[in-house]
């Protein structure tokens, strides 16, 4: 299992299948604490209520509440990745450092496949966002949101057709071209 980031909306299974089936849980290495939960960057329920008069706010808030978003889901044993380039999995995924979403996140590039797992750096749409297509996702939920809009750099050249976003459907389309969205809803 791979993890992009350590958010408990994306670990939450990890614990499970690494204890019920030995799977190994892989990520970056200063992102093995965070799933450690030896720290928690992740938004706060008082961030998301100060901001639940935004459109899609509040029942999107509700949403994750009832569907266990508090609840803690640390991962005991994460493995850091063993070391640069591409990962001895099939596919051969190749993680691509993305951090500004969290510290040290990581999106997978599979080039055999041209498929990029963007994670959170780059997603398509979230239940907060008006936008469709390719974006930031809301500032409340980036560590560093001007750290995130920068490091779009690091996935704009990748040789990819297909974006799979942490939130939001699949998109079709060169890699560049979801950057170049993002980055014109940023500034906007
Ligand atoms: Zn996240
Ligand atoms: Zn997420």
């Amino acid at each position: 299992m791979l993890l992009t980031h350590a958010h408990s909306d994306h670990i939450g299974a990890a614990e499970h299948l690494r204890t019920a089936y030995g799977t190994d849980v892989l990520t970056h290495e200063e992102e093995v604490p965070h799933a450690r939960r030896e720290f928690l960057h992740q938004v706060t329920l008082g961030k998301v209520l100060a901001r639940a008069w935004r459109p899609g706010v509040l029942p999107w808030a509700l949403g994750a509440v009832r569907s266990g978003g508090m609840s803690a889901v640390p991962v005991a044993g994460p493995r850091a990745f063993p070391g640069a380039g591409a990962l001895d999995l099939p596919g051969g995924p190749v993680p691509v450092h993305t951090p500004g979403h969290t510290r040290e996140h990581c999106a997978f590039h599979l080039p055999e496949h041209g498929v990029l797992v963007s994670g959170d750096a780059l997603v398509t749409g979230h239940p907060t966002s008006r936008l469709a297509g390719p974006q930031l996702l809301p500032g409340m939920f980036h560590a560093d949101r001007a750290r995130a809009l920068a490091w779009l750099t690091a996935l704009e050249a990748l040789p990819a057709g297909t974006v799979l976003a942490g939130h939001g459907p699949a998109h079709r389309g060169p890699v560049r071209e979801a950057v170049a969205r993002a980055r014109e809803h940023a500034s906007a």
